[in-house]
């Protein structure tokens, strides 16, 4: 009987379980359903629909190209999938897990939507142990990264990676599919997606592509990743969120290298799997802070003020007067991604320097991000702010400037912000009021800030 495989951020062919399984059962029919309404608050950002629509166009031409195709439909998928199953006499619906609170509440509708001759399988496939399989002797999943970690580092390897289905046989009929072209997900008037589709290439032969240059990079990584003006990380995220590719692939792919380059870089890949296990213990990580300090009096509230709605736009529009911050904030809006080291500087500035609730930063992040995850971003952000279950405290205020000049970001400073693509790089970081022509003049000053900050710290605990 035909196998449905149920896509969502597994957009690949290779090391794909669900798919894999579901061949080597029957005729396949792969079906992407777009839920617009179950994530709420965290339904695909702008910068997310641009690279599911290429994504999927690169995917669908490599399913084409095994005499294959991808069902595309739009509305509730446990709906959508148990309606498929029941009209094409499915057998199983194969599915990769995936953590995020509305999708693990979407296989459990899909289960007890099914037909009674139809069953959902369930597969691992995204990250490089299954969450919660990771524990402390106990058993208890650990709340802290570098135990996690620890204890990761010696259940590896993974498993094996899995090759293409050899042979992907369709049904007798294919059930109607969706235009992706209709779906709207590429921004039209004005297109603002130019500068993402000339920065990345998508979809599971690029990922792929990109992983073997990384290859020859990655033993440089211990210097190369902290320097945003360098194209020295990987920049696999949008591919490993996406699933064109996995962290098992890459594991494979770098193990023999050695060096401690790779060793730093498996540490980064590990974080991905930590925040997943997080998400998995606390679902609601994106929203809710779990220290106890009395927010209403840590945070200034851009709904309560005019000045302060103003000092939000200022970040997000890369207007606040620091290089560095403005610089990351215009990387996000133009390329959909922004280097590790600046979007910890640019979250850690909202928070910190302008006091503005982490929530805010999170969703700005998540409209314009095209890595733009649902783990990864609530637990950075959590990780910054020092609201959250690891150990990061909110009294860690990072010193834009000093930061700037530590990471050698001037020619980084100099591409994204050309107001100051003049100024030598000795005062580029932090130019004179005389050197900055329409550049504008600093938001509010880091000493001042960085009191504000610790005061109202102080506050929120005593409160
Ligand atoms: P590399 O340095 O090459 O790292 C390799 C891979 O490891 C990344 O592709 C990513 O999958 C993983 N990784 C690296 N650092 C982290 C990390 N700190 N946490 C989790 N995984 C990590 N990453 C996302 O994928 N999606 C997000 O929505 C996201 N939001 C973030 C928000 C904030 C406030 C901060 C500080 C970081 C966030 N990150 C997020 C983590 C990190 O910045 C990106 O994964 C990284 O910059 C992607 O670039 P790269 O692929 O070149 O990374």
């Amino acid at each position: 009987s035909p196998q449905i495989v149920w896509l969502r951020r597994d957009l690949r062919l290779a090391d794909q379980p669900a798919l894999h399984a579901a061949s080597q059962a029957g005729p396949v029919i792969p079906v992407f359903v777009l839920d617009d309404d179950r994530a709420g608050d965290h339904a695909y950002g702008g910068a997310s629909r641009v690279w599911l629509h290429h994504s999927l166009e690169s995917l669908g031409n490599s399913f084409g190209g095994r005499r294959s195709q991808i069902v595309l439909r739009k509305g509730d998928a446990p709906q959508i999938l148990a309606a498929l199953a029941d009209e094409f006499g499915a057998g199983a619906i194969h599915a990769n897990r995936h953590y995020e609170p509305w999708w693990k509440k979407a296989e459990e509708e899909l289960a007890d939507a099914l037909p009674e001759d139809c069953t959902l399988v369930l597969h691992d496939g995204n990250y490089l142990m299954p969450p919660g399989s990771v524990t402390t002797g106990s058993g208890d999943p650990y709340k802290i990264y570098s135990p996690f970690a620890k204890s990761m580092l010696d259940c590896l390897p993974p498993r094996d990676e899995l090759p293409e289905p050899d042979i992907i046989h369709s049904p007798e009929t294919w059930p109607g599919s969706d235009d992706l072209d209709e779906w709207s997900l590429l921004p039209t008037k004005p297109d603002w997606a130019g500068g993402i589709r000339n920065f990345w290439k998508f979809g599971e032969q690029a990922a792929h592509k990109r992983l073997d240059w990384w290859a020859d990079e990655v033993g440089d990584y211990d210097e190369g990743r902290n320097l945003p003006s360098q194209d020295t990380t990987s920049r696999l995220s949008p591919h490993l969120h996406w699933g064109e590719i996995t962290p098992v692939q890459v594991y494979h792919r770098l193990k023999d290298k050695r060096s401690s380059g790779w060793q730093t870089f498996l540490k980064e890949i590990i974080w991905r799997d930590y925040a997943q296990n997080v998400i998995c213990q606390f679902p609601d990580y994106a929203r809710d802070s779990y220290r106890d300090y009395d927010e209403r009096t840590l945070w200034r509230n851009p709904n309560s003020g005019h000045l302060i709605q103003e000092e939000l736009e200022c970040w997000q529009k890369g207007m606040t007067g620091y290089p560095v911050v403005d610089a990351g904030m215009r990387q996000l809006w133009q390329t959909g991604w922004m280097h590790n080291r600046v979007r910890m500087i640019c979250a850690s500035f909202l928070v910190k320097h302008l006091l503005i609730d982490w929530r805010h930063g999170e969703q700005w992040y998540w409209d314009c991000l095209v890595d733009a995850d649902y783990g990864n971003n609530g637990v950075n952000w959590q990780w910054i702010s020092g609201t959250g279950v690891d150990s990061n405290m909110f009294s860690r205020i990072m010193a834009p400037l000093s930061q700037s000049e530590k990471f050698d970001a001037a020619g980084y400073i100099r591409e994204y912000v050309p107001e100051l693509a003049d100024v030598d790089d000795d005062c580029i970081h932090d130019p004179p009021d005389d050197r900055r022509g329409d550049y504008p003049a600093k938001i509010i000053g880091h000493k001042e800030a960085r009191e504000r900050a610790l005061q109202a710290y102080r506050d929120s605990k005593n409160g």
